[in-house]
Order: C-alpha cells, then sequence, then structure tokens
C-alpha cells in the first residue's frame, strides 16, 4: 500500500502539491491522470523519496518513507518517461542487473531476477543486447523490467507511452496488464487515458497540485471534462 497523509510541496516556495490524501492498495491498477504541469510528476517522485513533502506523510507498507528509503526504492519500481535517461549500461542483462546489485544480493538471486524480469516483458535471453540498438517499445520493456528486477510491490509509471508507435503502446499494455493481473500494484501518470482507461480498477485526476476526481473509470470519465484529459471516444472500451 502506497498512502499520502496530507502532502504538500512546493519547489521554491512555489506550491505544487496541496495537501494531497490518497492511497493505492496492493494489487490495484490505477491511473493518475491530469494536465500537463498538474503535478503528477511531482507525485510520483514522492513514492520512493526522490522528493520529500514539506508537510504531510508519505508510507508505504506503513512505512515512512523518509525512515527508509531503502525499503521504499525495493517496494516501489520507478519507470521515468523517458526510459533513455534511465539506462545506467550499455547491455540489456546488465542494466536489468544494476538495482539488485545495489541491494547487495548473491549472484545467483541476480541472475535468477533478471531472468525472471525480462520475461516478463517478453524480453528473455535478450541480455547481451546492446540497449542503444532496441526500439522504443524495447526500451520501454527494458526500463520496466529494470523496475521488476527489484521485485517491487508496486509499479510506478510516469508517461510511459510517450514517443512509442501503437504496436509498441499495445506490447507495453500487455504486459503492465499481465503484472497487475498477478498482483503488481500499478500507478501509472498520463495525460491521455484512451490506452489505459479499461485496465484501470480506478481514476485519479489532479489539478492544480490537487486531487480532484478518486473514482472508478465509468463515473470518473463523466468528471475529467475541463481537465485537458484526453478520454476515449468510445466509452463501451471502458469495463
Ligand atoms: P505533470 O507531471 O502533471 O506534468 P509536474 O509535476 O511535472 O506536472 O509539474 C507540476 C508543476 O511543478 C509545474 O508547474 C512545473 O513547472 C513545476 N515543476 C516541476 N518540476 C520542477 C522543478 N524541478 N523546479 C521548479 N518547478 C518545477
Amino acid at each position: 500500500m502506497i498512502e499520502f497523509r496530507s502532502v504538500s510541496f512546493g519547489f521554491d516556495d512555489v506550491g505544487v502539491l496541496e495537501d494531497v490524501s490518497l492511497s493505492i492498495p496492493d494489487g490495484e491498477f490505477v491511473v493518475l491522470a491530469g494536465a500537463n504541469g498538474s503535478g503528477k510528476t511531482t507525485l510520483l517522485r514522492h513514492c520512493n523519496g526522490l522528493l520529500t513533502p514539506d508537510d504531510g506523510t508519505v508510507l508505504v507498507d506503513g512505512t515512512d518513507v523518509e525512515d527508509d528509503l531503502i525499503g521504499a526504492r525495493s517496494s516501489v519500481g520507478m519507470v521515468f518517461q523517458h526510459p533513455r535517461d534511465q539506462f545506467v549500461a550499455a547491455t540489456v542483462g546488465a542494466d536489468v542487473a544494476f538495482g539488485p546489485e545495489n541491494l547487495g544480493l548473491e549472484r545467483d538471486e541476480i541472475d535468477r531476477r533478471v531472468e525472471n524480469a525480462l520475461a516478463a516483458v517478453n524480453l528473455a535471453g535478450r541480455e547481451d543486447e546492446r540497449i542503444d540498438q532496441l526500439s522504443g517499445g524495447e526500451q520501454s520493456r527494458v526500463a520496466i523490467a529494470g523496475a521488476l528486477a527489484m521485485e517491487p510491490t508496486h509499479l510506478v509509471l510516469d508517461e510511459p507511452f510517450t514517443g512509442l508507435d501503437e504496436p509498441a503502446r499495445r506490447s507495453v499494455l500487455s504486459r503492465l496488464e499481465a503484472l497487475a493481473a498477478d498482483g503488481t500494484g500499478v500507478l501509472i501518470a498520463t495525460h491521455d487515458l484512451r490506452d489505459v482507461l479499461g485496465l484501470a480498477d480506478r481514476v485519479v485526476a489532479m489539478a492544480g497540485g490537487r486531487v480532484v476526481v478518486d473514482d472508478p473509470p465509468e463515473t470518473a470519465v463523466e468528471k475529467l471534462e475541463g481537465l485537458e484529459v484526453r478520454v476515449p471516444r468510445d466509452r463501451s472500451t471502458i469495463r
């Protein structure tokens, strides 16, 4: 469970998050919607202590993130908007192994995690390939594998479809759907709900740093007008 309790945060005294309270239970697929600049990325960066609240608390599995940064970073896998900026190694296997290596795990355990994480994103056996020679969709899946290799209880993704073509989006989406079905909590920030609404258990929408909608998808879409969020034209895609 990721829990925000009355979180406020500002950059240089300019308020960005205003009194945000929000819970993401294990195994839920939550879409975080909102216009560019509404505060989504800033909120996500609080999930593992990349930012810390000015007021309020963020808890991961009941522990204040500030009290156990390593615990939070092991429990919450983050995938950033431009995966290219996230890679630390030249090859797929070395990059996915980086997180578990930093946890100080045994080599066998690291190899097991890398193998499982790559299998989970349909990249099994591609350890030795160079990341810069992969397609955008494959790079996104390597970034997701890197997060999965930490065996997190939650996966947090910031606009993971930016710059991906349709087949790549489909491929990433189907992996996310399978992961959520297997019990990983998914929190995905986007200003475009068209791809993800059908998978969501809940839609949380932000405007001006506040949570303004927190509803199941069917009722949330009725409340998104004026928030600069793209919704599917065909509402039958919402389950
Ligand atoms: P979103 O992810 O919804 O597009 P962000 O969280 O990136 O929104 O941004 C929310 C607000 O915070 C914006 O007004 C943005 O300009 C501001 N902001 C984001 N990052 C920084 C930063 N590093 N320094 C100053 N202001 C920032």
